[in-house]
């Protein structure tokens, strides 16, 4: 299901909306035209000259979309630091919670992994202040309202950020000054532990003042649990050789068969997908999938190249059972074939690299290292 659409490109970089932007920039439109008086008066307005109506909630609108163009600069800060660092961005994404940069790989020095995190809260500093001085000598009092409250929420976008839990910025800047310290593995099941400890206080709290704050508690937890697991993962594969965990007698079918015949093979083998192979050369990839498209009255007639994967990610037999892991989260895959010469010698699935990763941490653990 699509739940993006790409706004356009910047740095080469494609800027995406989440669907359930809608929704926030809605909750935010209602709530502040809806209270655009209580509002006025925390930020120190008094008496506004603000109708009620059309023109509050027009300017609710205005303040989402301002919110959310602090946050994309947010964003966009992080994501120029780390390309000038050498770290590629593969998009910004702009949903419920806020805004996330996707980067392919993150810095393990430290030093970098500070600029980058801290680039977005001071971002959103800079944003607070000149907003704040533009709004004390804005004309009137629907654009003093617009830059103060702007103001405010920037003011508030770098707090938060700035609590040391994953996935903020303050998470990455604790791991990368525990990182100066101890070993990055051990920096991160720290700054791991205590996000999660943020998690549970944030969720408790939650359920006291707002079902917002559970949600985004629940976020955080689930972010920090799965950081360290990719963390703990990546160090321990890193320096086995697919060829040691992949599985050799690899099970093959034919283009040509059908599906029919597919399924007669997961019952056999007890596997859930195969590659597809002519002579010696692999075209596809078929899965359980795949096959569940095809109706049943269409089992016996849909050949197998007509429902395969063609797009297929290839790794080799040398490269690091660590590659496989991370091309396997980013791609969202379940396998891969493994040649050598162009020749198909292996498959590597999920289990396999789960299966080596427990190896890997029950070995660390007698070396004295513990994983
Ligand atoms: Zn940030």
């Amino acid at each position: 299901m699509k739940t993006s659409i790409k706004l356009g490109s910047i740095y080469g970089i494609p800027v995406k909306l989440h669907f359930t932007l809608i929704f926030i920039v809605a909750l935010i439109a209602w709530s502040v035209g809806a209270n655009v008086y209580m509002i006025a008066e925390l930020l120190n307005i008094p008496d506004p000259d603000i109708p009620l109506g059309l023109e509050s909630y027009l300017l609710g609108i205005a303040v989402a979309v301002s919110l959310f163009a602090s946050v994309f600069v947010h964003e966009l800060a992080h994501s120029i630091v780390s390309i000038k660092s050498g770290f590629p961005v593969e998009e910004i994404s702009l949903w419920l919670f806020g805004g996330v940069s996707k980067m392919e790989e993150l810095p393990t020095d430290p030093n970098l992994e500070i600029r980058i995190s801290a680039v977005g809260p001071l971002s959103s500093l800079g944003i607070a202040f000149g907003t704040l001085a533009a709004g004390l000598v804005a004309p009137n009092d629907i654009l003093i309202f617009l830059l103060i409250y702007t103001s405010f929420l920037n003011f508030f976008l770098a707090g938060f950020n700035l609590i040391p839990a994953f996935p903020m910025d303050g998470g990455r800047i604790l791991r990368a000054l525990l990182a100066k310290r101890y070993s990055y593995i051990k920096a991160t099941k720290q700054a791991s532990t205590i996000g999660k400890v943020f998690a549970v206080i944030f969720g408790v709290i939650g359920l006291f003042i707002n079902v917002f704050l559970v949600l985004i508690a629940f976020f955080i937890y689930i972010a920090a649990s799965q950081e360290s697991q990719n963390v703990l993962i990546d160090y321990a594969l890193s320096d086995v050789p697919i060829a040691k965990i992949m599985t050799k007698d690899v099970k093959t079918i034919d283009p040509d068969e059908t599906i029919a015949e597919f399924m007669d093979k997961v019952t056999t083998h007890q596997h859930t997908g195969f590659p597809v192979v002519t002579g010696n050369k692999i075209v596809g990839i078929i899965t359980l999938d795949d096959a569940k498209k095809i109706p049943e009255r269409g089992l016996h007639t849909t050949r197998v190249k007509e429902v395969m994967e063609t797009d297929i990610v290839c790794l080799q037999p040398y490269d690091d059972a660590s590659k496989a892991w991370k091309t396997m989260t980013k791609k969202r895959i379940g396998r891969f074939p493994i040649l050598y010469k162009r020749e198909l010698v292996g498959i590597v699935t999920r289990s396999d690299i789960m299966q080596a990763f427990q190896i890997q941490s029950e070995l660390g653990k007698y070396k004295g290292e513990e994983i």
